[in-house]
C-alpha cells in the first residue's frame, strides 16, 4: 500500500533537481571489469564516519572511542594487600621458621573498604583482607598460608621482605595518565578499564542502522508454506542481516519485496528515514527482471558495475534520497551476496563506525589440495582452515564453486583468495585467506 495517493491532475508537477553525480568511478581493465580493491576503495571514499554521541559503557562494546580518556584516579588508588593474611613490619618476622615461628599479638582487623584505626606498632600484626588498605608503618603482608591463622596471637612460620604481597598506589595506572585514545575500539577489557577509572559514559561513534531487504518474486519468508515448487525461501536477507549485526551494525531486516518496480520504489523510499546504509540483494545482474537496477537510478545517484571477482561480479552502489543515504546492492545468489558483503559491505559498515582496519587481514595458509581460480577475476573459494600437527594453518576447499551452494558456505570458516592472474594454487603452496570467525 503506497503511503501517499496519486497527485491530483491539476496540481503543478514538481520537477526534482537531478541528483549530484557520484565521484568518478575507478578505471576498468580490458574486459570492462574493476578490481575488487578499486571498487571497495571507491565505496569507502563515498561514505563518511557517523558523528559521535555519548553512550553508556555496556552499549559501547565494539564501538570506536571519540575522545581521549585521562585517568582521574590512580590504580591502585592506595597501597593495599594482595592476600588475605596479616600486615606486619618485615623486620619483625625476619627470623621466622617452621621450627621457630615468630609470635605476634593481633591488634586489629582490616576488611576491604575500611581503613585501619591506627598505625601498626612495632612487634604487632593486623589481620588484613585482600584489597584492604595497608595500615601506616606496615610494609609487608604475611599470607594466611604461612601462619596458624591465630586470632589473638599469630604464629608466623616464614620470613618475608618489605613490599611482599603489597600492591602499590599507581603501579598499574597513574592519575593523569592517558589510558585510551580517540579511535580505540572498546573491547570488553577496555570497558573494564573505563569502569575502573570511574567512567560510566563515553563518546563513541554509533552502530550504523542498516536496513536489509531482499528482492525477488520467487522468494518466500521462512516459516511460511512455499506456494509452489518454484518458490524458494529467502535466505539472503537473514544472511546479510546476521552478517551486518556481527560486523557491529544495528539491523532492520525489512524482509522481501517482489520484482515489482512500484513496490521496490515505495519500500525503499519508506525505509530511508531510518537507514545509515541500505543493503539489498538481487536484481543487479543482466536478467529481464533486475528491478533494482531499473528503479534505483530514479531515487538517487547510482553506479552499477562489473567487478573482477568470482562470485560477486555484478555490483551496485548509490547515494539515495535527499540525505544521500549510501546503498549497496549485491547480487542474489546467496554465496555471491555473502562474498560481496565481506568484500564491500563490511568495510563500509566499519568505516561508518570508525573502526579500523576497514578490511579483513589476509592470513597465509598452506593449501592441502590444489585450489583453482578464475583467470582474470579474483576468486573467493569457500575454505575450511584447520591447524596441522605443527600448529600451522592449512586450508582445504569446503565444497564446490557454485554461488548457490549455501550448504557448503555454512561448512566453511574462511574465504580462500586466488588472485586474478593465478589459474591454480598447487597443493602445498601458500594462499591468502580471510578468517570469517575472526571479528577484529
Ligand atoms: P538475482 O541476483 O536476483 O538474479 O538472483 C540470482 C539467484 O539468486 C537466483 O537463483 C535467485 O533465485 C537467487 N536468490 C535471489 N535472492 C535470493 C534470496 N534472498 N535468498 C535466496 N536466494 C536468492
Ligand atoms: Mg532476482
Amino acid at each position: 500500500m503506497p503511503l501517499f495517493g496519486r497527485k491530483r491532475k491539476d496540481e503543478p508537477e514538481f520537477v526534482a533537481e537531478p541528483p549530484a553525480p557520484l565521484a568518478d568511478p575507478p578505471q576498468v581493465d580490458e574486459n570492462g571489469l574493476r578490481s575488487m580493491a578499486d571498487h571497495r576503495d571507491y565505496l569507502l571514499g563515498q561514505v563518511e564516519e557517523l558523528p559521535p554521541f555519548g553512550q553508556q559503557l555496556l552499549d559501547a562494546v565494539g564501538l570506536s572511542l571519540c575522545e581521549d580518556i585521562v585517568a582521574a584516579v590512580s590504580l591502585p588508588g592506595f597501597d593495599n594487600s594482595a592476600m588475605d593474611g596479616y600486615a606486619v613490619m618485615a623486620e619483625d618476622v625476619a627470623a621466622a621458621s617452621e621450627d621457630r615461628p615468630v609470635i605476634l599479638p593481633v591488634v586489629g582487623e582490616i576488611p576491604a573498604g575500611q581503613a585501619a584505626r591506627h598505625p601498626l606498632s612495632p612487634g604487632t600484626a593486623m589481620k588484613i583482607m585482600t584489597g584492604a588498605p595497608l595500615p601506616d608503618q606496615a610494609d609487608a603482608i604475611v599470607p594466611y598460608e604461612s601462619t596458624d591463622r591465630g586470632a589473638d596471637d599469630v604464629k608466623i612460620f616464614q620470613p618475608t621482605e618489605r613490599g611482599r604481597h603489597v600492591r602499590r598506589t599507581g603501579e598499574d595506572v597513574s592519575a593523569g595518565e592517558l589510558v585510551l585514545a580517540s579511535g580505540d575500539r572498546l573491547d570488553p577489557r577496555r570497558i573494564g578499564l573505563l569502569a575502573a577509572v570511574g567512567k560510566d559514559k563515553v563518546l563513541v561513534r554509533p552502530r550504523p542502522r542498516v536496513v536489509v531487504l531482499a528482492t525477488g518474486s520467487e522468494l518466500v519468508d521462512p516459516g511460511l508454506e512455499l506456494p509452489s515448487p518454484q518458490h524458494i525461501f529467502d535466505s539472503n536477507s537473514f544472511l546479510l542481516a546476521a552478517a551486518a549485526k556481527a560486523a557491529g551494525a544495528q539491523v532492520f531486516r525489512v524482509g522481501l519485496v517482489g520484482d515489482d518496480p512500484a513496490q521496490v520504489r515505495q519500500v525503499i523510499s519508506d525505509q530511508l528515514i531510518r537507514a545509515d546504509l541500505l543493503l539489498t540483494s538481487g536484481g543487479v545482474s543482466q536478467g529481464d527482471h533486475d528491478v533494482i537496477k531499473d528503479v534505483m537510478p530514479e531515487l538517487g545517484s547510482t553506479d552499477f558495475c562489473q567487478v573482477a571477482m568470482q562470485p560477486g561480479k555484478p555490483q551496485g552502489f548509490g547515494l539515495i534520497g535527499d540525505d544521500r543515504t549510501p546503498m549497496i546492492m549485491v547480487p542474489g545468489n546467496p554465496v555471491s551476496a555473502f562474498v560481496s558483503f565481506e568484500a564491500f559491505v563490511r568495510p563500509v559498515i566499519r568505516k561508518l563506525m570508525g573502526v579500523t582496519p576497514y578490511t579483513r587481514t589476509a592470513f597465509r595458509c598452506r593449501a592441502r589440495t590444489a585450489i583453482s581460480g578464475t583467470f582474470g577475476r579474483m576468486n573467493f573459494a569457500r575454505g575450511l582452515v584447520t591447524l596441522d600437527t605443527d600448529g600451522e594453518r592449512q586450508v582445504e576447499l569446503a565444497g564446490g564453486h557454485g554461488s548457490h551452494l549455501i550448504g557448503d558456505l555454512s561448512r566453511s570458516n574462511a574465504l580462500v583468495i586466488v588472485p586474478r592472474d593465478v589459474e591454480v594454487i598447487p597443493a602445498g603452496h601458500e594462499v591468502d585467506v580471510w578468517l570469517l570467525d575472526d571479528d577484529d
